[in-house]
Parts: C-alpha cells; sequence; structure tokens
C-alpha cells in the first residue's frame, strides 16, 4: 500500500527545503520531503560558496535576486544570530574600456528595476578595494548583494517547515515515478511509496534523472566547480566585498583569516566527478597573481580546499515551473550556480504555484522548460 500526502519534495537541498519552508507558510498541509542521504543540505547546497547578488542582465534573474533578499530581510529577525544574510556587496573590477562600457548600460538597466549598484571609476574601485592590482578602468559595486550562508538558511527553512508540520525522510532515495489511474504520482523509494497530487523534483544535479522518470527531457546537467583556500592572509582587511576580476573571472572573498577563490573552468565536461584536481589551480594561477598579488602572495592550501557540482542548464537559467504534459510535476532545477541565492524567491513561487495556481510574487513564466523546445533560451552576460 502507498502511502497518501498532499505534496511530495524530492531532495533535501536549500531549494526543496525553501518549497517546504514556503509552503507550510502558506498553510499547506501534507508535506512530505525525500531526501538520499542522511542529511539536510549535503548536496550542491554544502559546498556553494554563498554569494548573492542582484547584478544580472536577464530580468528575471534580476527578479529572482531581489524578491530573495526581499524575504531575507523580512525572516531577519526570525532568523537571528548569526546572520545568514550579510550584504557585504560585490565588486567586479575590469581593465577594459569595452567592459566598461558594458557595464555602464547595466548598471542602468539594473538601477531602473530598483537594484542598489553604481558605477565606479578606477580610483572609486581603488577605495573599495586597495588590495586590485593592475590596470582598472572602472568597475560596479552593489550594495544589497553579499554573502548568503547557504547552510545556515537550509537549516532554517527545514527546522520551521517541520515545526509546522512538514515530514522528511531521509534515506529515501527515489528510484522511480509513475502516475495511477486516478491521475496522482506514486513516488517509489527503497523503502515503500509515496503517493500525491502534486511532486516537486528539487534534486539538484541530480534533476534531470528524477525528470527522467517521469519522462520529462530535463536539460539539467552536473558540471565540477572548485573553490579554493588560501593561507592565512593578513595584508587584506578582514572584510571585504565578494570582488571579482571582470577580465578573468576570478572571484575572491575572505574566509576567516583567509581568502577564498572562485573561478570557472570552462573546458569542465559535464559528470558526477566531485574530487578536487590539485592541477586546478594553475588555471587561474596568473590571472591572481596580477589582479589579486596579495591574496596570491598568502600561498594556497588545498587540503582545505574543494570541489562541487553545478546543475547547469543550456542558458544558464532555472527551470521553474510544471514539467510540460506532466501536470502536478513540478521543476525546480538547474540554478546554473545560482541555487542558493535564488532559493527563497523560487521557494515562494513554487509554493504559490502549488496553492494559489500562479506564482504571484515572481513571474517565473521566462523559466519554463518550455523555451528549450521552441528556440527562446534566455541571453545572460553575467554568469560566473
Ligand atoms: C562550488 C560551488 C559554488 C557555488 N556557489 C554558489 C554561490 O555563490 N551562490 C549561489 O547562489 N549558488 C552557488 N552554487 C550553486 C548552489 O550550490 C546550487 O545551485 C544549490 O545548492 C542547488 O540547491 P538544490 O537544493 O537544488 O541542490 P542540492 O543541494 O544538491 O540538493 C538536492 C538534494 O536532492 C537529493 N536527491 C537527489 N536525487 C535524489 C533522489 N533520487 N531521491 C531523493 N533525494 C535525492 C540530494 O541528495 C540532495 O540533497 C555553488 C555550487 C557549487 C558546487
Amino acid at each position: 500500500m502507498s502511502e497518501s500526502r498532499d505534496v511530495v519534495i524530492i531532495g533535501a537541498g536549500v531549494i526543496g527545503c525553501s518549497v517546504a519552508f514556503h509552503l507550510t507558510r502558506l498553510g499547506q498541509r501534507g508535506v512530505c520531503v525525500l531526501e538520499k542521504e542522511n542529511l539536510p543540505g549535503s548536496g550542491s547546497t554544502a559546498k556553494a560558496n554563498g554569494g548573492i547578488r542582484a547584478q544580472f542582465t536577464t530580468e528575471v534573474n534580476l527578479k529572482m535576486s531581489l524578491l530573495s533578499m526581499e524575504i531575507l530581510d523580512r525572516l531577519g529577525d526570525e532568523i537571528g544570530d548569526p546572520p545568514v544574510y550579510r550584504p557585504t556587496g560585490y565588486l567586479f573590477v575590469t581593465g577594459d574600456a569595452g567592459r566598461v562600457q558594458a557595464m555602464a548600460s547595466a548598471v542602468e538597466f539594473q538601477r531602473s528595476r530598483g537594484v542598489a549598484v553604481e558605477l565606479l571609476d578606477a580610483d572609486a574601485v581603488r577605495a573599495r578595494a586597495p588590495f586590485v592590482a593592475g590596470a582598472v578602468g572602472g568597475g560596479t559595486f552593489g550594495s544589497r548583494d553579499g554573502f548568503l550562508d547557504p547552510g545556515g538558511l537550509t537549516n532554517f527553512f527545514l527546522r520551521e517547515a517541520i515545526r509546522a508540520g512538514a515530514e522528511v525522510r531521509y534515506h529515501d532515495e527515489v528510484v522511480a515515478i509513475e502516475r495511477d489511474r486516478g491521475g496522482n504520482l506514486r513516488v517509489d523509494t527503497g523503502a515503500g511509496s509515496v503517493t500525491a497530487p502534486v511532486v516537486v523534483n528539487a534534486a539538484g544535479p541530480y534533476a534531470s534523472r528524477v525528470a527522467a522518470m517521469l519522462g520529462v527531457d530535463l536539460p539539467v546537467a552536473p558540471v565540477r566547480r572548485h573553490l579554493v583556500i588560501t593561507g592565512p592572509c593578513p595584508s587584506l582587511p578582514p572584510l571585504i566585498p565578494m570582488t571579482i576580476d571582470a577580465d578573468s573571472g576570478v572571484l575572491v572573498r575572505r574566509e576567516g583569516d583567509r581568502v577564498l577563490i572562485a573561478y570557472s573552468n570552462p573546458d569542465e565536461p559535464p559528470g558526477f566527478n566531485t574530487a578536487f584536481d590539485p592541477d586546478f589551480p594553475a588555471r587561474f594561477a596568473d590571472a591572481l597573481e596580477s589582479r589579486f598579488p596579495a591574496v596570491a602572495a598568502a600561498g594556497l592550501d588545498l587540503r582545505r580546499s574543494w570541489a562541487g557540482l553545478y546543475e547547469v542548464t543550456p542558458d544558464h537559467h532555472a527551470v521553474l515551473g510544471t514539467a510540460p504534459g506532466q501536470p502536478g510535476f513540478l521543476l525546480a532545477n538547474g540554478f546554473s550556480g545560482h541555487g542558493v541565492m535564488h532559493a527563497p524567491a523560487a521557494g515562494r513561487a513554487i509554493a504559490e504555484l502549488i496553492t494559489r495556481g500562479r506564482s504571484e510574487s515572481v513571474d517565473i513564466s521566462p523559466l519554463a522548460l518550455e523555451r528549450f523546445a521552441r528556440g527562446e533560451p534566455l541571453r545572460e552576460t553575467m554568469v560566473l
């Protein structure tokens, strides 16, 4: 016999937990989260850098970020200390005159949509980040951007969802999904099965496998991403913005008395490998040395460094909404490096879709899976 619930969420990462939280806040009963591991947030969420920014160039990315920030501000008192959202700012720096022009257009677009962002000249960049070296033509600074604690946020969402009646089951891997004669979805795990009219795919890098269980072709690929930790770095201020060399893509931020370095490898093939590649730092060594020499001088501590999986779609935007031809099967996937920052908004949007029939807080129609079949992918230029 299959058990019955109202909503089954597959995956207890930051996305699944946000969906559970927002559902229960909207009064939804019978919420059940199924997680294959023995802990919440132990997938990509545990590996994230924790950046949150509204400096994007597509309307939908920008709106997802603004809604997330609004939700985080609203929940700030409830979350308490330590805060999970710290708006320490995002600073993009360039030495390229053409890129300064592109930044000026992006800033104009973002400001017209209510983003707190300013275009900086070279002096203003150096004033904000005296550790930046090399040619500087200008930059941008978003003051509400900053850091979001992935584990803290996930635990808060889940704790509150459970307090409001949601149930979470660990060691419960979903292995099949079938539609029964009544039109409900039966989700099979090694431990049994649960039937519900609504099932949310929040399986992170495994999302396309879960979608395939219902015959849905979901283009979400797992792609390894490294984060590298330096040795102690006393020459940098204790608090710095997320600072990105827009010319090379190297990002640095404080990690205690050390510095965390992020860099995207364009040649990384899709796959589930999360082993840290000791040869990886050679890819950004020159750019680090010329733009952030004080960070390079701190040396690297590879034992503290790690790699995890981005869940990447062809246009680097999430897929949010009902799967085509599968009523009741909802997708919250493919965040392409933005899943932590967009989790509050995505959870709210999916919860509204389930309880009210449409997402009222943010228009998620541009993120429908159908955009790929229509040949209308989105185009974001500020991808890290
Ligand atoms: C190195 C790195 C840096 C990043 N930096 C940032 C950043 O700065 N800012 C940002 O916003 N995002 C960042 N991201 C991306 C972010 O981590 C992800 O987008 C986000 O965590 C996705 O959350 P999720 O809940 O969808 O996935 P996950 O956290 O992976 O959760 C999915 C869950 O589903 C479970 N699951 C999978 N299959 C099944 C199944 N069949 N049955 C049951 N359970 C299942 C998994 O065990 C997992 O717990 C980064 C990612 C990496 C790897």
